[in-house]
């Protein structure tokens, strides 16, 4: 067979594709993966409120994988439903006695439409939050904008988890997706502002417009990538509840995100 042929390489390419989803799909059956949590805070007190769950793939050398580096590939292969139902069982394991002990605590969980195709994840949350006596409105879901190609579709589905007392959120808005009109459609709890509009802070933005857009929806907004004092003096002046950041915190292992919460009402 010639080497350099289409006959050569696409088999070639089929074949290392193949192993990488068997060993990312055997990182999640074996539990390889670890939940990471970053600390979510009210800007007028300091106070946390709440965090973010966010996966990591500890490699054997050491190195700790982010999710931008194989999300998007556990979305081409198809193995995102079965990351997502491990990602609640870890959210629980690692921090359900906490959320049953703090009831005004909550724990965010990235989702995407195909963990929407079916009520599996409904089904798994409920009993998850059965399990450990946490509230339905302790479990809060995001979903990015540039997810929501169907709004129409999607809507009577977030529905069912809003009905069932999970907030959703609307994450990393105003990160490029230019058409609004899945706003009126889909009713969401809260606005996460993308990094990208916090970043020019305290400068010339688009933030105050964006904020109004917020308020005259009724959507709470929420800031991301908050890293310095100024960029928070600036949203609470103008009238953003919430950030998340490394100002307060990066993501930390559940245990680690306990301590911090302990130290910081110590
Ligand atoms: P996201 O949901 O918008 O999460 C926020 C990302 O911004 C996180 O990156 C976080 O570590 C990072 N970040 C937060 N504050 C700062 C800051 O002050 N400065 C900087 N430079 N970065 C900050 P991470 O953990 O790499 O996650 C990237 C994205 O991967 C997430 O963006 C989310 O869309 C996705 N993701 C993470 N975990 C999951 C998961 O369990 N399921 C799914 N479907 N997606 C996930
Ligand atoms: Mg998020
Ligand atoms: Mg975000």
């Amino acid at each position: 067979m010639d080497p350099v042929s289409d006959d050569y390489l696409i088999p070639a390419f089929l074949s290392q594709l193949n192993a990488s989803r068997l060993r990312l799909q055997h990182a999640i059956r074996s539990r390889q993966l670890v939940m990471w949590y970053q600390p979510i805070v009210r800007l007028d007190d300091g106070c946390v409120v709440g965090a973010e769950a966010l996966v990591r793939w500890p490699q054997p050398d050491g190195e700790m994988l982010c999710p931008d580096s194989f999300i998007p590939f556990a979305r081409e292969t198809h193995l995102l439903t079965s990351m997502t139902q491990w990602v609640v069982e870890q959210v629980f394991d690692d921090l359900g006695e906490w959320l049953h002990q703090h009831p005004q605590q909550y724990i965010s969980l990235n989702i995407e439409p195909d963990n929407l195709q079916t009520t599996e994840l409904l089904s798994c949350l409920s009993y998850q939050c059965q399990r450990c006596q946490v509230r339905p409105q302790q479990i809060v879901l995001e979903m990015t904008e540039s997810s929501l190609i169907d709004p129409q579709a999607i809507a009577p589905v977030i529905e069912l988890y809003r009905q069932a007392g999970h907030a959703v959120y609307l994450d990393d808005f105003g990160s490029g997706y230019a058409n609004l009109n899945y706003l009126q459609a889909i009713t969401f709890d809260m606005l996460k502002i993308d990094k990208s509009l916090v970043d020019p802070l305290p400068g010339k933005c688009l933030l105050p417009q964006i904020i109004a857009l917020a308020k005259s929806l009724s959507l709470e907004p929420l800031a991301e990538g908050v890293e310095t004092h100024e960029q928070a003096e600036w949203l609470s002046a103008h009238g953003v509840k919430y950030a998340q950041g490394w100002l307060y915190s990066k993501a930390l292992p559940g245990r680690a995100f306990v301590r911090w919460c302990e130290l910081r009402y110590a």
